[in-house]
């Protein structure tokens, strides 16, 4: 990792230990100033880690609170964490990352109104295509049988109606939490599903909404996503779900937008390694290029990327093992790509461009091209490890063409181009989509956001509303930036 520190960088940093004085007391900032001095350290009243959309948003929240003297320091040379646009040519580019907001994304849809940042509603006029149970069948639902969509139907309103109980984020909270985190999809489907459409389907929505498969997945999870969703529905639903619209200019314009206006306060190619937080000292924080000293600090990552940074002392143990458990989990490695094409032709034989498959070596696709249409594009979520004869970059390319044929004719063999975004080989996102096996929730759950010391937790997975989408991560920052003001204060 290249270091980019420059003392230009750090003009405002430096300048933020007078204006700590103002929130921590002159005191304070007098030791402030002498820790410096004595270690060289630069201090900040709070030290943001992670520059995706949570980090950023909690620096964003923290200045309108008045919090002025703060760094967010971030991984990778780039802002955005797991959104990530991707040009493809004539100034369009492809999301390769978090792309899709929807309804009841009240955190989201807030945010880019006040950064004057539009959105559009994605292209769903035509048929679905379905490969379920090795059937391809086209339309707005899948070719089902009364008996197969009644079981569906019934099972679906069951899963819904069970995570009602729970309080919303707070999975630990439920009635028989305990037994339902020991419980897996696969097991409780089996119990309850009388037919094997009903399950073929909850491995299709398993697959694409977790990155895992029902036999591995925690109940208790599921239970606490959907909840925090508002429902299976609002989950699934494409048109009017979770995946309505589009933002304009791509879902990296947030961050990059929200990181242009804390200007030098946002540090890039800062690994922090170490965290610590000894009482009745400043916290140190070290990167792999200096170190800073804190009043506080907001850790804005999924919690298995928290298995990178050492702390010190240790934190609680339900903490350590809600990331190590976390860390450990068996996900889909999981690779978006987007195919090229002149045009998107699909459109023209009545079809939308979607694509929804329980066992194709393509989980989803999407119809992805520009608003203008002035170009075609076919978005592909696709799991490497079910299809080893994929797992290379190029055999993907070319293997990704036949399958797309398979369900829209010869002309998607007529690719123009090809880009993807491996995010399994990505160091700084393990945490990707969670598909959270059982056991884990419940032996650390209740420390997603509970701070310890004065460490505050942030980070779209600890989020209680959409936990686990871009709408989870903002709010989960601007409350971990709220925590943060009232402690300093306090
Ligand atoms: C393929 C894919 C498709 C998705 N589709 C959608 C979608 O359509 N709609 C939706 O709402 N959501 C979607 N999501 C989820 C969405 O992208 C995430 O919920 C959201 O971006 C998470 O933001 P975050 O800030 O919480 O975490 P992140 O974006 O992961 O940000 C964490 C940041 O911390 C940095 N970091 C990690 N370790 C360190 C360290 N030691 N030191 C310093 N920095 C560090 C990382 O580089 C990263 O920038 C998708 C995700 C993926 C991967």
């Amino acid at each position: 990792m290249t270091n980019r520190f420059t003392r230009r960088r750090f003009v405002r940093v430096t300048g933020g230990v007078a204006a700590a004085a103002s929130i921590a007391g002159p005191g304070l900032v007098r030791a402030a100033a002498a820790d410096e001095a004595a270690s060289g350290a630069r201090h900040v009243n709070v030290i943001i880690i992670g520059g995706g959309l949570s980090g950023l948003m909690a620096g964003r929240e923290l200045q309108k609170l008045g919090v002025d003297s703060f760094v967010v320091l971030e991984a990778r040379e780039r802002v955005g964490g797991r959104t990530l646009n991707m040009p493809i040519g004539g100034g369009h580019i492809v999301e390769v990352g978090g792309e899709w907001i929807g309804p009841g994304q009240n955190a989201i849809a807030a945010l880019i109104a006040e950064l004057r940042i539009g959105a559009f509603d994605h292209y769903y006029d035509g048929d679905t295509t379905y490969d379920i149970e090795g059937v391809i069948s086209r339309g707005l639902l899948p070719d089902v049988s009364l008996s197969e969509a009644v079981d569906f139907g019934k099972v679906a309103w069951q899963l819904d109606r069970l995570s009602k109980k729970m309080p919303v984020g707070e999975p630990w909270r439920m009635p028989d939490a305990a037994a339902l985190d020991r419980e897996t999809l696969g097991n409780w489907l089996r119990e309850h599903a009388a037919t094997s459409f009903t399950p073929s389907v909850f491995r299709l929505i398993s697959r694409a909404v977790w990155s895992g498969y029902p036999e591995r997945i925690s109940l208790l999870w599921v239970l606490h996503y959907l909840r925090s969703a508002g429902g299976l529905l609002p989950v699934i639903l494409n048109d009017g779900g979770a995946q309505d619209q589009r933002i304009e200019g791509g879902s990296q314009v947030i961050s990059q937008r929200m990181a242009s206006d804390l200007g030098d306060r946002v540090l890039l190619g800062r690994p922090v390694l170490r965290i610590e937080d000894q009482a009745s000292k400043r916290m140190r924080v070290v990167t792999s290029a200096e170190t800073f000293t804190a009043d506080r600090v907001i850790v804005a990552m999924a919690p298995a990327d928290t298995a990178g940074i050492a702390f010190a002392p240790n934190l609680p143990k339900p903490r350590q093992d809600l990331v190590s458990g976390w860390a450990r989990l068996p996900r889909l490695p999981l690779v978006k790509a987007a195919m090229l094409y002149e045009r998107p032709f699909w459109r023209a034989d009545g079809l939308n461009g979607a694509m929804q498959s329980d066992r194709s070596p393509i989980q989803l696709v999407f119809d992805n091209s520009p608003e203008d249409a002035s170009m075609g594009v076919l978005s592909c979520f696709l799991s490497v490890v079910e299809c080893p004869h994929l797992a290379d970059r190029k055999l993907r390319e070319e293997g990704l063409k036949e399958e797309l044929a398979r369900y829209f004719g010869p002309k998607a063999l007529d690719a123009t181009g090809y880009v993807e975004k491996d995010w399994a080989a990505d160091p700084w996102s393990t945490g990707c989509i969670t598909p959270l096996t059982p056991g884990v929730l419940t032996a650390g759950g209740e420390h997603l956001r509970r701070p310890s010391g004065r460490i505050f937790w942030a980070g779209t997975e600890s989020a209680k509303r959409w936990c686990g989408y871009m709408d989870g991560a903002i709010s989960a920052g601007a409350r971990a930036a709220g925590e943060v003001h009232a402690s300093l204060k306090g």
